[in-house]
């Protein structure tokens, strides 16, 4: 849930199921069976809106991911959504709605729920070139979500996409990367996020921060290309785009990923299958230590007032400064990383984040490029 005190907005990740049709080998989240009752899912509506209104807000942005959604019927989908509105009504507040799907299994049957609860629009994730990602039956991961890619796109809908950079992508060269998502997929822009360190809990993949030489290679080249032969064709690089216009103060453009904001434990919460209340979606179904707590014993509102994880949470920038982020130069951009990526490396989320050495190295080339460019 976040916090924005200008618009009076909220935002919560919602993990209406643990299901996933596919089995990356880098996947943070612990699967299953688990779902929620259509009962469920008006409690949590219910807790949400009620502690939204606690903290003075009117809107809230439900981000829904799984687990894969599209595991769960379009009828279900459909009326759990109707449960949201009904939450909301009865509130006096309004909710937006956003689905992160994988798309193995869109097709025609979720065009109009697409249409009624998510504007439209929904968000995936698809690396190039494809190393990690599975799925669970024998068509192979790439050629299906090729084919529902184009679909989508052809049903009139738009498509964000995340990716997450392995060794080979580094190997082939930014070049054919954005060759790749402007030129074959066709997408309006991509997103690059880092691996998640989590071999502590998952077993099965290990976060290349060896490789922050080559990444930060990788990135910068990345950056310096798209300014020169993307950006002006109205093609999007995230999160470098923001970062850039962060450090240049337009904020206006800036729409940073949660893991550069102030403090995601004032700004995010995510409700899992089980009820399970955690930090963001990358706990709530893998790390039961870090839980807040369940609202089948407590409201949200208790939940987030007495959670002693929250609170470790809330208290990490003030260590951070205590450590190497309180004399960086880049601490008012970067606020220390991401606490979920600390604990995965380093086994306590207290720490600065494990890519540090790459944030610094992504700003110093940004300011360096501009500098460049100025004189
Ligand atoms: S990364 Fe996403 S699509 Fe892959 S197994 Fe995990 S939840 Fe499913
Ligand atoms: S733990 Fe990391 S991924 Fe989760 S909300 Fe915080 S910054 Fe984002
Ligand atoms: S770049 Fe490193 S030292 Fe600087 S604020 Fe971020 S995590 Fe802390």
């Amino acid at each position: 849930m976040t916090w924005d005190a200008k618009s009076r907005r909220f935002q919560v990740v919602f993990l209406p199921t643990s299901r996933c049709n596919a089995r990356c080998s880098y996947c943070f989240s612990k699967h299953g069976q688990t779902q929620l009752s259509l009962a469920q899912v008006s409690l949590v509506a219910d807790n949400v809106f009620a502690y939204a209104a606690s903290r003075g807000a009117r809107e809230v942005g439900v981000f829904w991911q799984g687990g894969e959604v599209m595991t769960l019927s379009p009828e279900f989908v459909t009326d759990a959504f109707k449960r949201w509105e009904e939450q909301a009504a009865s509130h006096k507040m309004t909710a937006v709605h956003h689905l992160q799907t994988n798309l193995l299994r869109y097709d025609s049957n979720w065009r109009k729920v697409i249409e009624t609860c998510f504007q439209g629009k929904v968000s995936s994730s698809f690396d190039y070139p494809n190393l990690h990602r599975r799925s669970l039956d024998e068509e192979g991961y790439t050629r299906r979500f090729m084919r529902n890619f184009r679909r989508l796109k052809d049903d009139g809908f738009r498509c964000g996409i995340i990716a997450i950079p392995n060794q080979k992508t580094l190997e082939l060269g930014p070049q054919r990367f954005l060759e790749f998502y402007f030129n074959k997929l066709q997408t309006h822009g991509v997103q690059v996020n880092l691996p998640f360190p989590s071999p502590s809990w998952t077993g099965t993949y290990q976060l290349p921060v060896d490789y922050t030489s080559p990444l930060l290679k990788f990135l910068t080249e990345l950056y310096t290309l798209w300014r020169n032969s993307y950006r002006g064709l109205g093609f999007d690089l995230e999160p470098l785009a923001s970062m850039e216009a962060r450090l240049t103060g337009d904020t206006r453009r800036s729409r940073l990923p949660c893991l550069f904001g102030r403090n995601c434990a004032d700004q995010f919460v995510a409700i899992g299958p089980d009820l399970t209340v955690a930090q963001c979606d990358c706990w709530v179904l893998s790390d039961p230590d870090f839980a807040f707590g369940n609202l089948k014993v407590q409201s949200l509102i208790e939940i987030m007032r007495s959670s002693e994880v929250r609170q470790q949470l809330l208290e990490r920038p003030a260590r951070l400064l205590e450590g190497t982020c309180g004399t960086c130069e880049h601490l008012g951009h970067c606020f220390g990383g991401c606490p979920v990526r600390s604990r995965g490396f380093y086994g306590s989320p207290l720490t600065a984040d494990p890519y540090c050495e790459l944030y610094k190295g992504l700003y110093d080339s940004i300011l360096t490029l501009r500098r460049g460019e100025a004189s």
